[in-house]
């Protein structure tokens, strides 16, 4: 990187080591022109990526309303809370693991319904009977309240 005094390219490091428990690096750098030292830190990026909509908009990961759809997907169902914090755990590594700073709602979707499928049958019916007929996770809350709401579905319940 640049030496913030004289804009040189070459810099050594001549220190280096972890802070913060661990999650970063502090380093100690030279620059090779003039000689001026200054610190540098680095750490992970653990920024969840953006979802792109259906519709090309793009809104940042939402982790309430991806909760909200799983208590409501799994609604009177026998799985307890500390499995759905555990499958929204894995979904937002997954998204992280991708590397990508943007991903397609079909993307996240997707990982639902491999989570779901694993939790509960019934409700990985429920979610993908609604999922599939729009692809946007977005109103995946939305769309499981009207399925419930119609008579047909209460009898299958
Ligand atoms: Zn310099």
């Amino acid at each position: 990187m640049h030496c913030p005094f004289c804009g040189a390219d070459d810099t050594k490091v001549i220190d280096s080591r972890l802070v913060a428990e661990g999650d970063q690096v502090r380093r100690r750098r030279e620059c090779l022109s003039c000689a001026e030292r200054f610190t540098t830190y680095e750490m992970a990026e653990l920024v969840m990526p953006r979802v792109i909509k259906q519709n090309g908009s793009r809104e940042p990961f939402d982790e309430d309303k991806l909760r909200a759809g799983f208590l409501r997907a799994l609604e009177k169902r026998p799985v307890s809370v500390e499995r759905i914090e555990a499958v929204i755990n894995h979904i937002k590594h997954d998204l992280r693991a991708t590397g990508e700073r943007e991903v397609g709602s079909r993307v996240l979707g997707e990982l639902v319904m491999d989570q779901l499928k694993q939790l509960d049958q019934v409700a990985y019916v429920r979610f993908a009977s609604v999922y599939r007929s729009f692809q946007d996770i977005s109103e995946f809350r939305d769309a499981i309240e009207r399925l419930e709401a119609e008579p047909a579905f209460k009898q299958a319940d």
